[in-house]
C-alpha cells in the first residue's frame, strides 16, 4: 500500500488524540499494517510504558452446559460428554488452594449462558447445592473461594441482567462478557450468532451497559475472524469506546483471534488471518489509545511477542494450575517464557490483580472486606507484590 499523505497525516495525529470512526474505517483499509502497527506502538509507549501485565489465576470451569450454541464454540458440552463439568462446592475449593499454593491471585469462574434454562441435568445439580439459578451458585462459591482462600474472583457467565450482577459485587473485583462483535448480521440464517441469542449485539451492550451503571469493572473483547467485515470490526471497537466513555468501566479489552475447531460448524472455516489480526489489534490501540488491550498469548505461541510491538499491555489470565478450557488446544505457555519475551522487548512484566490499579483505587470497589482482600496482595502501585508473585 502507497503512503497517502493523507493517511499520514491521521496517523500521526493519533498519537496524541484519538481518530474518528471515519478515520479509524478509513486506516483500517487502506494504510498498510506496519504502519498502523508502528502507530499503535508508539501511542502505547505514551500513555502505558515500561509494564506489561498478566494475571496469574486458575480456571474454574464451573458448569460448560450452555442454553446457546455458536458454531465455533468447543467449550459448550452435552449431558454425558466426558468433559461435561458441574462443580461440587469441594471440586472448587481444591482448585482455589492449587491456585494459592502457585500464588495465583485470580479466581475466574466460567460457565456456559444459563444452562438451566435449557437442562433438566442443570436445575437438579443447583437444586441440589439449594439453587434455582446459575448466578445463586456463583454467587456462593465466590463467597467460598475468597473466604477460604483470597483469590479474587472474576466471574464470565455470559449475559447477566443488572441484578444478577448486583449479587456479585460484593464477592467479585470484575466481571467478564466479550461483545465479540457488534454486527448483527452475524446472527442471521447460517451465521455463527444464529442460534446464540446471547450473543445478539443489543443483549451483550444491555449487560454492558447495566455493568457500567453499577460501576462493575468490566473485561470484553472482540472475536476477530469469525465472518465480521473490517468495518464492523473498526465498529465493534468504537462500540467498546463509547461504553468506555459513558461510564468508564471497561476495565481491559481482549482482542481474540478465531481458530477452527473440528467438530464445530465452523471447522472448515480459515483462522483469522496472521496480517488482518495483526491489524485488528493496533486499531484497537489506535480506537483506545488510554485504554487496557489485551491479547492472549496461548493463542499465537510462535508469534505472540508481535503484539507488544502493535501496542498491547496485557497478555490476560494465565495459569501454572488450569487448563484453558475455552481453547484447551492451546496450552498457556510458561509465564517465565512470557517474562522472557516481554523483556526482550524492553519491557517489565508485572503480575496484576483481576482488576487493574486504576480501577482498584478508582472507588469501583464498595466492599471494604473486598479491598482488604486485594491489599494483602498488591502494593502501592495496585499491583501484585512483586514479593508474593516473583517468577
Ligand atoms: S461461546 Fe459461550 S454462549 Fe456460545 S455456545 Fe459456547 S459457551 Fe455457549
Amino acid at each position: 500500500m502507497l503512503a497517502n499523505p493523507a493517511l499520514v497525516e491521521i496517523l500521526n495525529r493519533a498519537i496524541e488524540k484519538p481518530v474518528s470512526r471515519e478515520e479509524a474505517i478509513w486506516l483500517m483499509a487502506e494504510c498498510a499494517t506496519d504502519s498502523l502497527v508502528a502507530t499503535a506502538g508508539r501511542i502505547r509507549d505514551r500513555t502505558r510504558p515500561d509494564i506489561i501485565t498478566y494475571s496469574r489465576k486458575v480456571f474454574i470451569n464451573l458448569v460448560n452446559l450452555c442454553r446457546d450454541t455458536c458454531t465455533y464454540c468447543t467449550y459448550k458440552k452435552e449431558p454425558g460428554d466426558a468433559l461435561l463439568s458441574m462443580m461440587d462446592p469441594r471440586q472448587v475449593l481444591a482448585i482455589a488452594e492449587a491456585g494459592k499454593k502457585f500464588r495465583c491471585t485470580e479466581a475466574l469462574f466460567v460457565t456456559g449462558e444459563r444452562p438451566e434454562q435449557k437442562y433438566e441435568q442443570a436445575r437438579s445439580w443447583l437444586h441440589k447445592f439449594g439453587h434455582s439459578s446459575t448466578v445463586e451458585y456463583i454467587q456462593e462459591m465466590s463467597e467460598l473461594v475468597l473466604s477460604k482462600t483470597g483469590l479474587l474472583p472474576h466471574t464470565n457467565a455470559g449475559s447477566l441482567t443488572k441484578k444478577e450482577m448486583a449479587m456479585l459485587k460484593d464477592t467479585n473485583v470484575s466481571l467478564g462478557v466479550m461483545l465479540e462483535t457488534i454486527s448483527e448480521r452475524l446472527t442471521e440464517k447460517g451465521m455463527p450468532h444464529e442460534d446464540a441469542p446471547s450473543k445478539n449485539p443489543k443483549v451483550r451492550i444491555k449487560t454492558l451497559e447495566s455493568a457500567g451503571e453499577l460501576r462493575m469493572p468490566m473485561t470484553t473483547g472482540i472475536l476477530v475472524g469469525i465472518g465480521e467485515t473490517p468495518d464492523e470490526l473498526v465498529d465493534s471497537l468504537f462500540a467498546i469506546r463509547q461504553l468506555h466513555e459513558k461510564y468508564g468501566h471497561i476495565q481491559e479489552v481482549i482482542i481474540q483471534n478465531f481458530a477452527p475447531k473440528p467438530d464445530t460448524g465452523m471447522a472448515q472455516e480459515p483462522p483469522a488471518q496472521s496480517e488482518y489480526f495483526r491489524r485488528a489489534v493496533a486499531m484497537a490501540r489506535i480506537i483506545m489509545p488510554d485504554m487496557n488491550i489485551q491479547v492472549p498469548p496461548n493463542l499465537n505461541p510462535d508469534t505472540f511477542g508481535r503484539y507488544l510491538d502493535a501496542g498491547i499491555n496485557d497478555w490476560g489470565g494465565i495459569s501454572p494450575v488450569t487448563i484453558d478450557h475455552v481453547n484447551p488446544e492451546f496450552p498457556w505457555p510458561s509465564i517465565k517464557s512470557v517474562k522472557q519475551v516481554t523483556e526482550g522487548r524492553g519491557r517489565r512484566l508485572r503480575a496484576r490483580l483481576p482488576i487493574y490499579p486504576e480501577f482498584l483505587k478508582g472507588g469501583f470497589i464498595t466492599s471494604d472486606r473486598l479491598m482488604q482482600y486485594a491489599g494483602l496482595i498488591s502494593d502501592d502501585s495496585g499491583l501484585v507484590r512483586e514479593d508474593y508473585a516473583n517468577d
